[in-house]
């Protein structure tokens, strides 16, 4: 299928996009365009105006500033694999970086792109969370900061408005105490995820504390499993694991049953929960 019929303006800086945007009734930001091209040519999505916002300079940096990785909206995955700043001060990202798509699709996507899209079944959003991470937006009134935890509100929807653009997203950067997990099952390398999680804790006694367990592929958003962060936080993994009856709901979807989701999260928990109170970060 091709798109609908829809106008198309680069935008030349942050100010000039959210001009277009506000002067138009219904527009979309292009990014990366790997999940948005897809849409218009299935028609799923019929905006008026398509803002390029490929040009605007200032968006692709990786940045460490006062404790906090910032990363641009506009920073490609394939660029965020290669990153030194990434690999150490966001370690849970550059572990989930290599199961998102293939080669091309990762030289074209966003992180922007793929934390404003909030496809329950990505990668970022998940890591996004766990992270505890800020995403940095600009609109008509200036420019505000929304936690992660706030930031995902329902199936693709999230505290982004119509007239808004994310700049970038703020990561606490990881300390000599921080612990990561990530894992996924897919039907193969690349696939969206049939199930996932994206983890976190400190350690600096015996057991982990700060816990932060978030599923993919298992809801409407990504999921945080709070039950399983508290039996986790209290040394237990068999009884985290079995707290996931209390957190998780998954529903039937194209690539497994709810059942067969939730079996697939209590493996997954398993397979990082021993790295979250260990030594590996
Ligand atoms: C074959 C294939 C396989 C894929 N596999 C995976 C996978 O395994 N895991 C995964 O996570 N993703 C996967 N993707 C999707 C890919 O990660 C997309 O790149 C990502 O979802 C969107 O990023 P983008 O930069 O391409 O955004 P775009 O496609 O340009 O935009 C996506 C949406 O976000 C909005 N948007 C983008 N940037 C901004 C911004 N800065 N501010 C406000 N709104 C914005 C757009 O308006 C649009 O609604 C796959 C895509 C393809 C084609």
């Amino acid at each position: 299928m091709k798109p609908a019929p829809f106008a198309y303006e680069r935008a030349r800086s942050l100010d000039h996009a959210i001009e277009l945007i506000g002067g138009a009734e219904d527009a979309r930001v292009l990014a990366g365009g790997q999940s948005l091209i897809a849409t218009l040519n299935m028609r799923l999505s019929r905006p008026q105006l398509i803002v390029d916002i490929n040009r605007v300079s200032g968006l692709d940096r990786i940045t460490l500033r006062d404790g906090y990785l910032e990363i641009g909206a506009l920073v490609r995955y394939a660029q965020a694999e290669r990153s030194a700043e990434i690999a150490a001060h966001a370690p849970l990202f550059a572990k989930a970086l290599p199961f998102i798509g293939h080669p091309a699709i990762r030289n074209r996507g966003t992180i922007g792109g793929s934390i404003a899209f909030g496809d329950p079944a990505a990668e970022l959003p998940a890591c996004f969370v766990a992270l505890d991470g800020e995403a940095v937006i600009a609109g008509p009134s200036g420019t505000r900061v929304v936690k992660a935890d706030a930031f995902y509100k329902g199936l693709f929807e999230t505290a982004l408005t119509p007239r808004d653009v994310l700049t970038a997203i703020r990561l606490p950067a990881a300390t000599g105490e921080t612990r990561t997990g990530f894992a996924e099952f897919a039907r193969r390398h690349g696939d969206y995820a049939m199930a996932g999680l994206a983890a976190t804790a400190r350690t600096s006694g015996k057991t982990p504390s700060d816990v932060r367990l978030v599923f993919f592929g298992v809801g409407t958003a990504p999921v945080r499993a709070r039950a399983a962060e508290a039996a986790l936080a209290a040394g237990d993994i068999e009884a985290s694991v079995a707290a996931l009856a209390k957190d998780l709901d998954p529903p039937d979807d194209v690539q497994a049953t709810g059942a067969v989701k939730r079996r697939l999260a209590g493996v997954l928990l398993k397979r990082v929960a021993a790295g979250l109170m260990g030594n590996a970060s």
